[in-house]
């Protein structure tokens, strides 16, 4: 079971969700909304052969149980920007609609990945979240960019963090639920989270640290950018092409992997043998990488918080080609059943 912490930094009000959803006795059935005074809605989303299924599971109306299918018919365009294809064959986004906690805001209070008879991706969601507070999360996204890798255990939990901390600020900048230097900003604000935290383990030997997780989420997203870019620099082909070829290849529903056997695998399926030397490097580290080479290569400037773009035309085409607006994917949904 892979299950993604994402509002770490939420509040603790949450925590007895948090809880619940962790309990090692299968999916918390328990909704924590009062009333469902619709029936559940579910649609399934295609891509060729693969389907994504979705389910809101408690809906006050038909109307709002459309609102939450259109964003997330959204957020898994956003997904297949990365390579016009879902990564599965299969697999189910839960929406379950809940109470605002307390004073927490977010829009999305929890989301979670679970790998257990089959792939399901559950995602809290606030009764009264509006859809433009939807759109701007990144919660969804990033729980759909878990299903790109196996089940990584917590050896991997750095890898598997750090993926999915990574495209959800690329998937949406393609999308345009980001704007493209706003993603930039975001990824720099997240490496600045993660430097801060501090920490002497090396990322192999990590593991599962609540006090580690801002360093698990991003430095494991500086390890994939590295990756991307030292894959663009070196292989002439990008993170996605990778990620494609293994999911063609490799990559099942029930697929479980240790971190150096995923990262061969991915090597075997275009990265050439780079992605193990990036690899090698990151996971004995015992600090924060540094980008600076990375930066470089993208034409980004820091100045305290601030970022500034070099115009210089290799630089734009690189951070283009990663953040660049991709043209939508041909989605067919259709209700439970119909066309199949
Ligand atoms: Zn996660």
């Amino acid at each position: 079971m892979n299950v993604s912490m994402n509002r770490s930094l939420a509040a603790a009000a949450l925590l007895a969700l948090a809880v619940a959803a962790l309990a090692p006795t299968p999916a918390p059935a328990q909704p924590v909304a009062t009333q469902a005074a619709a029936a559940p809605s579910e649609r399934v989303l295609r891509v060729g052969e693969r389907r994504l299924r979705v389910i809101v599971e408690n809906p006050p109306s038909r109307a709002r149980a459309e609102e939450l299918q259109r964003w997330l018919a959204e957020c898994a365009r956003a997904q297949l920007t990365a390579f016009d294809a879902f990564p599965l064959r299969e697999a189910t986004v839960r929406i379950r609609l809940v109470p605002r906690r307390g004073r927490d805001p977010s829009p999305v209070p929890w989301g979670q990945t679970q790998r257990e008879d089959g792939v399901s991706v559950l995602l809290y969601v606030r009764k009264d979240a509006s859809g433009d507070e939807l759109r701007a999360d990144w919660t969804a996204v990033h729980e759909l960019a878990h299903l790109f890798h196996p089940f990584l255990g917590d050896d991997g939990r750095w890898l598997a963090e750090g993926l999915a901390s990574y495209y959800q600020n690329v998937l949406r900048a393609r999308a345009g639920l980001l704007d493209g230097e706003e993603a930039w900003r975001r990824l720099d604000a997240g490496f600045r989270r993660g430097r801060a935290a501090g920490g002497d383990a090396r990322m192999d030997e990590i593991g599962w640290s609540r006090a580690s997780t801002m360093r698990i989420y991003w430095a494991g997203a500086a390890f994939w950018l590295d990756a991307d870019l030292s894959l663009r620099r070196e292989r002439g082909r990008s993170l996605d092409e990778v990620l494609a070829a293994y999911s063609r290849c490799c990559l099942r529903e029930d697929s479980r992997s240790a971190p150096q056997a995923f990262i061969a695998a991915l090597d075997r399926a275009g990265g050439g043998g780079t992605l193990a030397r990036v690899y090698a490097r990151h996971a004995a580290m015992t600090g924060f990488p540094s980008l600076q080479a990375d930066y470089a290569a993208l034409g980004i400037d820091t100045e305290g918080e601030a970022l500034r773009f070099s115009q210089e035309p290799a630089a734009v085409r690189l951070r283009a080609a990663i953040m660049g607006p991709r043209p939508a994917v041909a989605l067919r949904a259709s209700a439970d059943g119909d066309g199949e």
